[in-house]
Order: C-alpha cells, then sequence, then structure tokens
C-alpha cells in the first residue's frame, strides 16, 4: 500500500477507460444507486479523468468523463466530491485511481459506527486483497468521518484524519459511503470488492450477535 514511486503517465482515453471500468462493475452490483459515486485515475501528476456529475455510473461512456485539474480551478462539469478525489492525488503520488460507492453495508455500517471514529478490520483472510497487505493477522482501523455538505472542507478533513490513521487503503464518510484507491483501476476494483465483501461480512456478523 505506501508506494512512494510515482504512476507512470496515462493518456486521457487510456485513463478514462480505467474510469469506465470501475463505474460499470460499481453499476453492476449496485453500488452506485441514483447516479452516486464517482471514479478517477490519475492521467499525470497535475491532471486526472473524473466522472461528470450526474452520469449513470453504469452506462458511462467516455463523454462522461472529464480532464480535471488537480490543483487548478474547477471544471464546470465536475461533481461536487471531486475535491475528495482531486486532494487524494495531490497529497500522494502513488495513488493511480480513486473509486467511491454508497453501498449499503459501509453507508450502513459508517453511520452506527461514527462516534468511534473508525472501523476495525481483523483477522479476515480477504484482508489480504488490499495492497501490501500479507496476513489476515491483522487490524486495520478504516477511519470515519462525519458527512459534510463543503465538499472542501471534508477533503481537507479527510487528509487530516488519514495522516494520523497511517496507511490504509480508504476510509468512511458517516451515513454516506467509501472512498478506495489503488496504484492502478485495477487495484481499486479488487480493493472496492474486497471492503464490500468485508463490510458485508461484518454487517452480517453484528445483526446475528
Ligand atoms: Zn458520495
Amino acid at each position: 500500500m505506501p508506494k512512494t514511486t510515482a504512476c507512470e503517465p496515462l493518456s486521457f482515453t487510456e485513463a478514462a477507460r480505467g474510469v469506465i471500468a470501475m463505474a460499470r462493475l460499481a453499476g453492476e452490483r449496485h453500488w452506485v444507486p441514483a447516479t452516486s459515486g464517482n471514479f478517477s485515475v490519475r492521467i499525470d501528476q497535475a491532471h486526472a479523468a473524473l466522472t461528470a456529475t450526474g452520469a449513470d455510473k453504469a452506462r458511462l461512456t467516455e463523454a462522461d468523463v472529464i480532464e480535471a485539474e488537480i490543483s487548478g480551478a474547477k471544471h464546470p462539469r465536475a461533481s461536487a466530491e471531486a475535491p475528495l478525489h482531486l486532494m487524494r492525488y495531490a497529497v500522494d503520488p502513488a495513488i493511480g485511481a480513486i473509486a467511491h460507492i454508497h453501498s449499503l453495508p459501509a453507508t450502513i455500517l459508517s453511520r452506527a459506527h461514527e462516534r468511534a471514529g473508525f472501523f476495525r478490520l481483523e483477522g479476515w483472510e480477504l484482508l489480504k486483497a488490499f495492497s501490501g497487505i500479507r496476513t489476515h493477522e491483522v487490524a486495520l482501523d478504516i477511519p470515519i468521518v462525519p458527512n459534510d455538505q463543503d465538499t472542501d472542507r471534508l477533503a481537507a478533513l479527510v487528509e487530516e484524519r488519514l495522516r494520523e490513521a497511517g496507511p490504509v487503503p480508504g476510509y468512511l464518510i458517516s451515513g454516506h459511503g467509501l472512498y478506495t484507491w489503488g496504484a492502478s483501476a485495477k487495484d481499486a476494483i479488487r480493493h472496492m470488492e474486497a471492503f464490500d465483501f468485508l463490510l458485508t461480512a461484518e454487517l452480517q456478523q453484528e445483526r446475528a450477535r
């Protein structure tokens, strides 16, 4: 997970292809209901391909993907949550792709555990799906931040919490959903699938208690 090298630059079309792959998978799995969620792939140090506001993620095409400046002026078709993607790219050069989903277990558990400020994932074999984790004998504290409609302020809080948390593959926003990332769109897809499995397992376990 902690990788210090910067990602290889991609063309806009290559990056958009990664965005579409993430979005379609999330759409098929019902993780992005009612045009929610957003996906991005880094193009280079200064640019990222990002889903445009309001696009239907399950039917995403290249026309629904915009080229955004990581630290520049806001793109007119950028979604309200663009700062939550762009600030991650600005802070961590090893991040090549970011996925944001509103899956049911992530949304429910984030709200139930908001007061603790984190959700612990521990002892599951599938934790090894996260880059850099080689054993199930690990406790991963996934930060939970309170939701905020001011996404610039929220992005700043997220970075503060992630600095304190150390290396984690994602975080939760209370009552809202999950952000996860990886070195490539392929890694971000694996991380979405792992989070969905782990959070579904945790939720079912909580309900059985
Ligand atoms: Zn959202």
